[in-house]
Protein backbone atom coordinates (compact mmCIF):
# COMPACT_ATOMS: atom_id res chain seq x y z
CA UNK A 1 0.00 0.00 0.00
CA UNK A 2 1.26 3.12 -0.82
CA UNK A 3 -0.16 7.10 -0.05
CA UNK A 4 -1.18 8.65 -3.73
CA UNK A 5 -2.64 11.92 -4.79
CA UNK A 6 -6.13 11.07 -5.81
CA UNK A 7 -6.26 11.95 -10.07
CA UNK A 8 -9.70 13.38 -9.94
CA UNK A 9 -10.16 15.60 -6.19
CA UNK A 10 -6.24 15.81 -5.87
CA UNK A 11 -6.36 14.68 -1.98
CA UNK A 12 -3.88 11.96 -0.48
CA UNK A 13 -5.31 8.29 -0.09
CA UNK A 14 -4.12 4.76 0.33
CA UNK A 15 -3.73 3.26 -3.07
CA UNK A 16 -4.11 -0.23 -3.25
CA UNK A 17 -5.14 -1.12 -6.68
CA UNK A 18 -6.52 0.04 -9.78
CA UNK A 19 -6.59 3.77 -10.95
CA UNK A 20 -5.39 6.71 -9.04
CA UNK A 21 -8.31 7.79 -7.32
CA UNK A 22 -9.17 7.68 -3.78
CA UNK A 23 -12.33 5.72 -2.88
CA UNK A 24 -15.05 8.50 -3.14
CA UNK A 25 -13.78 9.27 -6.86
CA UNK A 26 -14.16 5.62 -7.53
CA UNK A 27 -17.74 5.09 -6.54
CA UNK A 28 -17.76 8.13 -9.84
CA UNK A 29 -16.27 6.25 -11.78
CA UNK A 30 -18.92 4.56 -15.14
CA UNK A 31 -19.89 0.94 -14.23
CA UNK A 32 -20.06 -1.73 -16.96
CA UNK A 33 -23.37 -2.86 -16.68
CA UNK A 34 -24.87 -6.04 -19.11
CA UNK A 35 -21.73 -5.01 -21.24
CA UNK A 36 -23.05 -1.29 -21.34
CA UNK A 37 -21.39 1.36 -19.92
CA UNK A 38 -23.21 3.50 -17.95
CA UNK A 39 -21.34 7.34 -17.51
CA UNK A 40 -22.54 9.45 -15.31
CA UNK A 41 -21.89 13.04 -16.42
CA UNK A 42 -21.63 15.71 -13.89
CA UNK A 43 -20.41 13.16 -11.54
CA UNK A 44 -18.48 15.05 -9.70
CA UNK A 45 -15.52 13.54 -12.24
CA UNK A 46 -13.52 16.22 -14.44
CA UNK A 47 -14.64 16.06 -18.00
CA UNK A 48 -10.86 14.84 -18.89
CA UNK A 49 -11.27 11.91 -16.73
CA UNK A 50 -14.25 10.67 -17.82
CA UNK A 51 -13.25 11.02 -21.78
CA UNK A 52 -10.25 8.60 -20.20
CA UNK A 53 -12.62 6.68 -18.66
CA UNK A 54 -14.39 6.53 -21.93
CA UNK A 55 -11.23 5.86 -24.13
CA UNK A 56 -10.11 2.87 -21.53
CA UNK A 57 -13.43 0.96 -21.59
CA UNK A 58 -13.32 1.23 -25.84
CA UNK A 59 -9.83 0.04 -25.21
CA UNK A 60 -11.02 -3.09 -22.98
CA UNK A 61 -13.38 -3.87 -25.78
CA UNK A 62 -10.92 -3.45 -28.55
CA UNK A 63 -8.77 -6.15 -26.72
CA UNK A 64 -11.25 -8.68 -26.77
CA UNK A 65 -11.78 -8.19 -30.28
CA UNK A 66 -8.14 -8.48 -30.94
CA UNK A 67 -6.36 -10.11 -28.53
CA UNK A 68 -3.36 -10.08 -31.33
CA UNK A 69 -3.04 -6.10 -31.42
CA UNK A 70 0.20 -4.31 -30.40
CA UNK A 71 0.44 -1.73 -27.88
CA UNK A 72 1.37 1.07 -30.87
CA UNK A 73 -2.00 -0.78 -33.01
CA UNK A 74 -4.41 -0.62 -30.11
CA UNK A 75 -3.46 2.94 -29.54
CA UNK A 76 -3.55 4.52 -32.78
CA UNK A 77 -6.88 2.93 -33.09
CA UNK A 78 -8.62 4.27 -29.95
CA UNK A 79 -6.49 7.84 -30.26
CA UNK A 80 -4.63 7.50 -27.18
CA UNK A 81 -0.96 7.83 -26.78
CA UNK A 82 0.68 4.29 -25.64
CA UNK A 83 2.09 5.25 -22.32
CA UNK A 84 -1.77 6.35 -21.74
CA UNK A 85 -2.52 1.96 -21.85
CA UNK A 86 0.75 1.46 -20.15
CA UNK A 87 -0.17 3.57 -17.51
CA UNK A 88 -3.70 1.47 -17.60
CA UNK A 89 -1.51 -2.13 -17.88
CA UNK A 90 0.57 -0.86 -14.79
CA UNK A 91 -2.23 0.05 -12.47
CA UNK A 92 -3.62 -3.25 -13.18
CA UNK A 93 -6.70 -2.22 -15.25
CA UNK A 94 -5.96 -3.83 -18.94
CA UNK A 95 -5.09 -7.11 -19.36
CA UNK A 96 -3.70 -8.89 -22.27
CA UNK A 97 -4.62 -12.63 -23.36
CA UNK A 98 -2.84 -15.45 -23.97
CA UNK A 99 -2.74 -15.17 -27.67
CA UNK A 100 -1.47 -11.53 -27.56
CA UNK A 101 2.08 -12.69 -25.11
CA UNK A 102 4.37 -10.83 -27.19
CA UNK A 103 2.64 -7.90 -25.51
CA UNK A 104 3.23 -9.55 -22.06
CA UNK A 105 5.04 -7.66 -19.70
CA UNK A 106 8.32 -8.36 -17.78
CA UNK A 107 8.11 -8.58 -13.65
CA UNK A 108 9.77 -5.60 -12.56
CA UNK A 109 10.97 -7.67 -9.58
CA UNK A 110 12.02 -11.42 -11.28
CA UNK A 111 11.58 -10.27 -15.03
CA UNK A 112 8.88 -13.09 -15.47
CA UNK A 113 6.16 -12.72 -18.09
CA UNK A 114 3.05 -11.02 -16.59
CA UNK A 115 -0.15 -9.72 -18.24
CA UNK A 116 -0.69 -6.71 -16.48
CA UNK A 117 0.23 -4.82 -12.78
CA UNK A 118 3.68 -4.64 -12.17
CA UNK A 119 4.92 -7.50 -10.83
CA UNK A 120 4.12 -11.55 -10.66
CA UNK A 121 1.42 -12.85 -8.29
CA UNK A 122 4.70 -14.66 -6.48
CA UNK A 123 6.47 -11.14 -6.14
CA UNK A 124 3.18 -9.39 -5.66
CA UNK A 125 2.12 -11.78 -2.68
CA UNK A 126 5.76 -11.03 -0.96
ZN1 LIG B 1 -10.62 11.67 -5.11
ZN1 LIG C 1 8.16 -11.64 -10.17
Amino acid sequence: MEVKVCKNCRRLFNHINGPDLCQECMKLLPKEEEGRVNIRLNSGLSRLLVEEEEKYIKIKEYITIYPNATIVQIADANGVTPSKIFEWIREDRLEFSEESKEVWFTCMKCGTKIKSGRYCAQCRGK
